[in-house]
């Protein structure tokens, strides 16, 4: 369970780009913020993990109060939620079990880290998440040699290995074609709905929002001008 309460965000520059946030996100929804360029839907999401401190209001997270997190409690509360971007964020000159395999370094021993080995439990856990995405076929392929489609379901594997309550998604697939961006897609509802993973995405595709998501938020200059059911969702939007 996410709950905004009041939150606002202003950066170091001014920019008010979250003013009075209420919203409340139940476990297993799949929900797209949508809105044109920035809204603030980023910004949102961002705030969710930590990435972005919030300037005022109250955000809990799964109990947390998210504000309140110090140092260690931070990093800690950041494995229990997953994190997507548009540009994948994977290491493109090695191979695909060993960008999910990194899910798990801060987990590791010093030794482990320095000889490159992993626990047999955490390979087996990296494979399982690649098979989730269909995609272990491809564990000793370099991720370079994968199309974009296949190096955003790598980094969906690496999230899911970390066996998240939530998964954040920022623009996901905004660099992938309409039939990759499909796949994608797919793969995301099926977390959702098999794994009863939460799943928040910012997506500025209303059509692709509307097909997969549950529930829309629709941001403008900050503030949440829109939430309903996507089935609610007329072509007047
Ligand atoms: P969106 O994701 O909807 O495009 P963002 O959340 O990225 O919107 O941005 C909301 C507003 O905040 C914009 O005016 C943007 O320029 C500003 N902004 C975003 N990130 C920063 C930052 N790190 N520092 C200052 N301003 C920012
Ligand atoms: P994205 O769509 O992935 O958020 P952006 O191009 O909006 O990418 O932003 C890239 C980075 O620049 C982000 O870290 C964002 O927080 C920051 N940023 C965005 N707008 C501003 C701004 N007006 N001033 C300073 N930093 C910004």
């Amino acid at each position: 369970m996410i709950e905004f309460i009041n939150v606002d965000k202003v950066y170091p520059n001014k920019v008010k780009a979250l003013q009075n946030i209420n919203l409340k996100i139940g476990k297993g929804e799949f929900v797209a913020v949508i809105g044109l360029s920035g809204a603030g839907k980023s910004t949102l999401i961002r705030c969710i993990n930590r990435m972005h401190d919030i300037s005022s209001g109250q955000l809990i997270v799964d109990g947390v109060d998210v504000k309140k997190l110090k140092g260690k409690e931070i990093r800690k509360f950041r494995r229990r939620i997953g994190m997507i971007f548009q540009s994948f964020n994977l290491v493109t000159r090695t191979t695909v079990i060993k960008n999910v395999l990194v899910s798990f370094v801060p987990q590791l021993s010093f030794v482990r880290k320095i000889t490159g080995l992993f626990a047999k439990e955490q390979k087996i856990k990296a494979l399982t998440a690649l098979d989730q995405v269909g995609i272990l076929d491809k564990a000793y392929v370099r991720v370079d040699q994968l199309s974009g489609g296949q190096q955003q379901r790598v980094a969906l594997a690496r999230t899911l290995a970390q066996n998240p309550d939530i998964l954040l998604a920022d623009e996901p697939i905004a660099s992938l074609d309409p039939v990759t961006s499909k796949q994608v897609m797919e793969d995301f509802k099926r977390i959702n709905r098999e794994m009863n993973i939460s799943v928040i995405m910012n997506i500025h595709h209303v059509e692709v929002a509307l097909e997969y998501a549950d529930r829309i938020i629709g941001v403008r200059e900050g503030q949440v001008v829109y939430d309903g059911k996507s089935a609610d969702v007329t072509d007047d939007v």
